[in-house]
């Protein structure tokens, strides 16, 4: 089976900061992945990688099969390879159901309402508020909005940027059970998170990245109890 994304030796850089180098990374269809590292790292910086925002400075990517490395962001997404990047992101003036709107906005017009239906099934509170300005919406709900506004992309791969950073300890729940949700219904996630025991816990597989370089890749739960894994991302309890 090959890989629904595929990151082979590739490197970033911002100007004279190279911020990934010879990074390689799979991702199959039906797993979740979670990436892990400590604050500047390069997650967010390999996120940005993937889907177009930034260029690679070498190496190759390939989502279903086709080389992605030189496309536009707007063509990635439109293939199904949809990131909720970090800080949500949210328009929050507009309502919520315009923000939805904004990530249905490459499906066709026949499918918009089956797709607003659809998410406002798993997210009953936006459609009971979804005519609310978006910055009504507490941390933890904007969050599901982020999430919600990229169900709405139709993705094949959803690439989640610390969903779960800057909320409460019960919020942070809700966001891993609606992970839990999105796996269980066949999603491909790539989860990138500080919360990395919470995150391995979720995974399949989990690749651990330190100074734009991945260090080990390996089964979740094999991260879980690999001891320079607890000493260095999981508190070494
Ligand atoms: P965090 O959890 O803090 O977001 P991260 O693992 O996502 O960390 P990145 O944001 O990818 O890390 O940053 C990787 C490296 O690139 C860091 O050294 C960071 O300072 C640098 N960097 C990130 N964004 C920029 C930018 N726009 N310009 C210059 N350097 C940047």
């Amino acid at each position: 089976m090959t890989a629904i994304l595929e990151v082979k030796a590739a490197s970033a850089a911002y100007g004279q900061i190279q911020a990934l180098r010879d990074v390689n990374l799979d991702v199959y269809e039906g797993e979740v992945v979670a990436l892990i590292g400590s604050n500047g790292a390069g997650k967010s910086t390999l996120l940005k990688t993937i889907s177009g925002i930034i260029r690679p400075t070498n190496g190759e990517i390939r989502f279903n099969g086709a080389p992605i490395h030189q496309e536009q962001t707007h063509v990635i997404v439109k293939s199904g390879l949809v990131h909720v990047p970090e800080g949500r992101a949210i328009l929050k003036r507009m309502t919520i159901e315009d923000n939805l709107l904004t990530g249905g906005m490459y499906a066709s017009k026949h499918d918009t309402p089956h797709l607003l239906a659809h998410v406002y099934d798993i997210f009953p509170l936006l459609r009971d508020r979804r005519q609310h300005p978006a910055g009504t919406l507490s941390g933890g709900q904007q969050q599901m909005l982020a999430i919600a506004r990229g169900l709405m992309a139709q993705p094949k791969l959803l690439m989640l940027d610390e969903p779960s950073l800057g909320l409460a300890p019960l919020v942070i729940k809700e966001i891993f059970g609606l992970i839990q949700t999105l796996k269980a219904s066949g999603m491909t996630i790539l989860l990138v998170e500080q919360n990395a025991r919470q995150a391995l816990r979720i995974a399949d597989r989990g690749y651990v990245i330190e100074n734009g370089g991945i260090k080990l890749a390996d089964r979740a739960n094999a991260l879980l109890h690999n001891d320079m894994i607890l000493q260095a991302y999981l508190g070494g309890a």
